[in-house]
């Protein structure tokens, strides 16, 4: 791989091509039977991970969010949020019912390559000493009650297995982290013991899933947000249960009857259309077996499956004329932002794709390759597109299920948030046809998908203001 071979012909070969493009969209294939299938399996595999730990692929992890935020939280309250790409420190002055947020002030920083790999200590002391940086500079609009700490809203959005409101334990990194001596550990503990260190006198009242943070923060301003979910470099989708059908809570009591799952839906796996490139990608990543749906659907991987294909084809055939250059041989190179904006590009030649292809992946190409790689990019969106709109409608199902048609006729938000959602339009779009397809154009009137941008760092702030040790 790399190396530059002679090839007889210069040209590329697209009787060879041509067959594996039709291939690559015969397999990747979401008529209506296959999302029906997907919802089934994923509303029947909600089920049996509510039934015990264990029970199957989804996790169902109980959030301990059982109250939501009513508006009528009021003070300073922090947040924290790590996930994929981002650290993000987030600070909030609620004014309760009629004044709501009175200020907001957010930073963030771009998460180094070498701490995803390095240790806890060293991940943890980043995050510790971001937010002590962040929270020295507090404004005048911000104000403590006398008396108090500063409580912090955590977002982690990784699956950790919550034990109390603020206190969880890291079941397994996913998004490409691969930090030692995290998994099995306390995250809560982990930031105290750095903010020790960092001498910050901050406490969490609230460690939350993103998903978590999303539908608290969605809800706080519509009453009908019932389900968030993510897609961004991860995926993942929570929704508010009702208790009396969790049969693992085993005499646990929420107050209102309800709590919020987590479903962590990124390691679903059940009668996906897959190919030789998402087998040989999720063999060649650093937690094969795991997270598949994730592989399949999520932003860290959709750009990685289409550079997958374009090497086969130019081995095959010279898609890029004489040689398999290094640069598209390298993982990872060819983001989805990437192929989100080659698929945005409407001009004749396709000039956009042209210079993405020869700036990111060092090739060369013509008007009849590049419009091979456009539809190997719509292929491979097309697909995960469709096959989150599945997983919804399998989540809805699922709701409706147990609540004996209380949900259809009535309106349904699903909060959604990530980069991936927010920045490829034709993804976006293929997701809506598949809950359009699945749920009839009647029905799916009903249920309103609701962009709630960095909804999650104002619902984890409100978390930690609902569960404030202070109030009670
Ligand atoms: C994690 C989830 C998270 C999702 C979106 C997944 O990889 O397992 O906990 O919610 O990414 O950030
Ligand atoms: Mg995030």
């Amino acid at each position: 791989m790399g190396v530059p071979r002679v090839r007889m012909a210069v040209q590329s070969n697209l009787v060879s091509i041509a067959p594996m493009l039709t291939k690559l969209q015969r397999d990747c294939a979401t008529p209506l039977s296959v999302l029906r299938h997907v919802a089934d399996a994923m509303a029947d595999d909600m089920r049996a991970g509510l039934a015990v730990d264990g029970g199957s692929d989804l996790k169902m992890i109980l959030s301990y969010v059982d109250r939501l935020p009513t508006g009528n939280e009021k003070g300073l309250f922090y947040a924290l949020d790590l996930g994929g790409t981002n650290f993000r420190v987030l600070r909030v002055q609620l004014g309760g019912k009629d004044e709501r947020v009175i200020a907001t002030e957010f930073d963030q920083v771009s998460i180094p390559q070498d701490l995803m790999f390095g240790t806890t200590e060293d991940l943890f002391n980043f995050i510790a000493s971001g937010l002590a940086k962040f929270a020295q500079n507090e404004g005048g609009k911000f104000h403590l009650a006398q008396g108090r700490m500063r409580e912090i809203g955590f977002t982690f959005s990784f699956p950790v297995k919550q034990t109390s409101i603020d206190a969880g334990i890291l079941i397994k990194w996913t998004k490409g982290f691969a930090v030692s001596g995290t998994a099995g550990k306390d995250v809560v503990a982990c930031l105290n013991e750095a903010m020790e260190r960092q001498g910050l006198n901050m406490r969490v009242s609230a460690l939350v899933n993103d998903t978590v943070g999303t539908l608290a923060g969605a809800r706080y301003w519509d009453y009908d947000v019932m389900v968030a979910v993510i897609l961004g470099t991860g995926t993942n989708a929570c929704y508010m249960e009702r208790v009396d059908v969790i049969p693992k809570l085993q005499g646990l009591k929420s107050t209102s009857g309800r709590t919020i799952v987590n479903t962590e839906w990124g390691a679903f796996s059940n009668g996906l259309p897959l190919t030789e490139y998402d087998r040989e990608m999720d063999a060649e990543s650093i937690n094969p077996g795991e997270q598949i749906f994730e592989k399949t659907i999520s932003g860290m991987y959709l750009g990685e499956i289409v550079r997958r294909v374009l090497v086969k084809m130019d081995e095959a055939g010279a898609l890029f004329g004489e040689c398999v250059p290094e640069k598209l041989s390298t993982p990872f190179v060819l983001g989805t932002p990437h192929i989100s904006t080659m698929q945005q590009d409407n001009s004749k030649d396709l000039q956009a794709v042209g210079s993405i292809l020869y700036d990111v992946a060092g090739v060369n190409s013509d008007l009849s390759a590049r419009r091979i790689v456009v539809e190997v990019c719509d292929t491979v969106a097309k697909r995960g597109g469709r096959l989150a709109g599945a997983g919804i409608v399998g989540i809805l199902q699922k709701m409706e299920e147990d609540s004996k048609g209380t949900i259809s006729g009535k309106r349904t938000v699903v909060a959604m948030d990530g980069g991936l959602y927010e920045h490829y339009p034709q993804y976006r779009r293929y997701l809506q046809d598949a809950v359009t397809e699945l749920l009839g154009s009647e029905l799916s009137k009903n249920v309103v998908i609701e962009h709630s941008k960095d909804g999650s760092g104002i619902g984890a702030a409100l978390l930690a203001a609902t569960n404030s040790k202070y109030e009670h």
